[in-house]
């Protein structure tokens, strides 16, 4: 057995202005993934399972970024080429597994994920099996449920199964080259959009509807029951959650009421989605880390989010605890390479005023001053952790 492994992830936030290039990518070759040299993560988890079983998994392309704006075309047209190239000229193959993450945009596709399998479908042609692994927060389009032969999907957030999920999808392939059958797929959209913050899996009513999923793959002819929750902070026609089970053909019809049972059961819950921490507005949260008795307070404002790939130049909670007069609070972090740079020309020590925020949003309302003490020399660009005392 002869098995491609390739990935490609990416959450694009479409809200965020600032485009993503190839430079924010972490590219891992094949050779670099056999290495060592990899991330952990879900083509870990393929790769191990397919090796233990004798099969013969051959690593191609990764590329991974963290979450930030919309993918530029160059970028998204140079990792497909490279995981074709490799897919064209090291075959043939008995199956493909590929990681992906499912919410990437890219300028000018809706449905990268959909384009970059009919891509590979375009080599392999549709007589061997494709198993795709998927964030949680997966974008799923029907181009991809047709493409796929099957879907194994995180079923933690946060996300901690990112291995078990990759041996799942291993799992499939396994079953479906060792007994010569097609797996299908079944997705049934559900038409709710839930942010990150409120679909924790360690409580309901997220905790108890991925802990089903276990249930489900034990059903006679289901090889692996998923939920995607979509992702919300993107202008996508495909948004929204969903059901998704890949099983036998044979018994596709059973499969299709169990997708629609796990969609039922999910649109039943869609109000009991909430905050797993307390929620407040800035100003009431703010009052509330005055009176508190117990520290540190920590407060994080799910407006500007970056792990969400939010673009983190907003300033107006930031300029909140700065007129309520909060004393020894720590705030981090500003991106706004202008701020940085006058920084850069500062000595340790020096006092200056400081204009920040609104950098990449062009919001006239984030810009503002304020006086500033260079605490900690800057270093690299790269390197942009650095320390502003801010006075008030
Ligand atoms: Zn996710």
């Amino acid at each position: 057995m002869r098995i491609a492994l390739a990935g490609m992830g990416h959450e694009s936030n479409t809200f965020n202005k600032l485009n993503t290039g190839l430079e924010t990518f972490n590219l891992i070759d094949g050779d670099e993934f056999l290495q060592g040299s990899h991330l952990r993560g879900s083509a870990d988890g393929v790769y191990q399972t397919l090796a233990e079983a004798g099969a013969e998994a051959v690593p191609l392309f990764f590329a991974r970024a963290i979450p930030s704006g919309t993918v530029r075309l160059d970028a998204y047209e140079y990792i497909k080429s490279r995981i074709i190239n490799k897919l064209r000229k090291n075959g043939p193959w008995n199956g493909i597994c590929l990681a992906l993450h499912g919410s990437m945009a890219v300028e000018g596709i809706y449905d990268p994920e959909g384009d970059l399998l009919e891509a590979v479908r375009w080599v392999v042609g549709h007589e061997i099996p494709i198993v795709c692994v998927l964030d949680m927060h997966a974008t799923v389009t029907e181009r991809m449920v047709l493409l796929s032969d099957g879907f194994s999907v995180f079923r933690t957030a946060p996300h901690i199964d990112a291995v078990e999920t990759g041996v799942r999808a291993a799992e499939i392939m396994l079953r479906a080259l060792r007994e010569g059958k097609r797996p299908v797929n079944t997705f049934v959209k559900i038409p709710v959009l839930v942010s990150g913050e409120q679909s924790e899996t360690r409580v309901d009513p997220a905790k108890a509807l991925f802990d089903s999923l276990e249930t489900y793959d034990k059903l006679p002819n289901v090889l692996c029951a998923s939920y995607v929750m979509g992702f919300p902070w993107a202008d996508s026609p495909f948004g929204g959650a969903g059901a998704l089970v890949t099983g036998w053909v044979e018994d596709n019809e059973n499969l299709k009421k169990l997708a629609n049972k796990m969609a039922a059961n999910f649109w039943e819950k869609r109000s009991d989605f909430t905050y797993s921490t307390p929620a407040m507005i800035p100003e009431q949260a703010i009052q509330a880390a005055l009176s508190a008795t117990e520290f540190p307070v920590v407060i994080s404002d799910s407006a500007d989010n970056p792990t969400a790939g939010a673009s983190q130049d907003t300033t107006r909670f930031l300029q909140l605890i700065l007129e309520s007069g909060v004393q020894n609070a720590v705030y981090t972090c500003v991106a706004d390479p202008a701020a940085y740079k006058e920084c850069a020309s500062h000595m340790v020590g020096d006092e200056f005023s400081l204009t920040l925020g609104g950098y990449y949003s062009g919001k006239a309302y984030e810009r503002f001053t304020l006086n500033a003490k260079l605490a900690r020399a800057c270093s690299h660009y790269k390197n942009q952790r650095k320390c502003v005392k801010l006075k008030t």
